[in-house]
Formats: C-alpha cells, sequence, structure tokens
C-alpha cells in the first residue's frame, strides 16, 4: 500500500511516536509524506519515506495530485486544530480529494491507530 504521512508543526512529536510505534508495520509500504514530516521520519525512526515538498509550499497538493489519479492508498493527516494554518485551502483540497476517491484518511490519533491496525 502507499501511505501518506503529514502532521502539522504541534503534532510532529506525535506522529514520529506513531510511526515508532507502527515502524514493523510502516516498513512494509511505500511511504511518502510532506517534507519535514517525512524527514523526521526519516532521521528519528529510520523509515524510508519519499519526502515531497514542505506542506506550506505545496506538499499537501502534491499528495492529493497523487491521490486523485489513484497513487496513495491511505493518509495520516494530524492536522492541529488549535492554531490556523496559512496553507488551509490546501488542507481542505487534500481531505476533499480524500473524501471524492474515498482514501481513507486519519485526522488523529486514534483513528490513525485504527486504520494503521487494519492495514497491518
Ligand atoms: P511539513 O508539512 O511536514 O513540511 O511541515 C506539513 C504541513 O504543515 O502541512
Amino acid at each position: 500500500m502507499r501511505i501518506a504521512l503529514i502532521a502539522h508543526d504541534r503534532m510532529k512529536d506525535r506522529m514520529v511516536a506513531l510511526a515508532r510505534e507502527f515502524a514493523p508495520m510502516l516498513r512494509q509500504h511505500q511511504l511518502m509524506g510532506t517534507g519535514t514530516t517525512g524527514g523526521r521520519l526519516v532521521d528519528e525512526v529510520g523509515l524510508d519515506v519519499e519526502r515531497l515538498l514542505s506542506g506550506p509550499l505545496g506538499g499537501d497538493l502534491q499528495i492529493g495530485a497523487r491521490l486523485s489519479v489513484g497513487e496513495v492508498d491511505a493518509v495520516v493527516f494530524l492536522r492541529d486544530p488549535m492554531t490556523p494554518q496559512p496553507h488551509e485551502p490546501d488542507i481542505n483540497a487534500l481531505v476533499r480529494a480524500c473524501d471524492v476517491h474515498d482514501v481513507p484518511c486519519a485526522t488523529n490519533i486514534s483513528s490513525a491507530r485504527l486504520l494503521l491496525r487494519a492495514l497491518g
């Protein structure tokens, strides 16, 4: 499966912890991530993650574009619900693309755990 991993700044520590928890499972899949999130998963968890642009520079849109042509099977998108983001339209576009194409998208830790377990 091709899994996209994205976390807003205040959620990145939680993404790293989640990725550590699921590292054996994640290693069996093809991973991509926005720039900073992907870099942390490579450096701190040792995962093989294709790094796209940073979210605010278009990384969410890159993932949305891939997803729209069938190249992403699941998304873990740990959004920060408490902080306004400059790229809010891009975030909404990605989540909308998930809904349009019926691609599972987990936007918090509990749903991410359920999703990753299901993909196991
Ligand atoms: P980042 O992008 O991983 O490059 O920080 C995530 C985001 O803010 O959408």
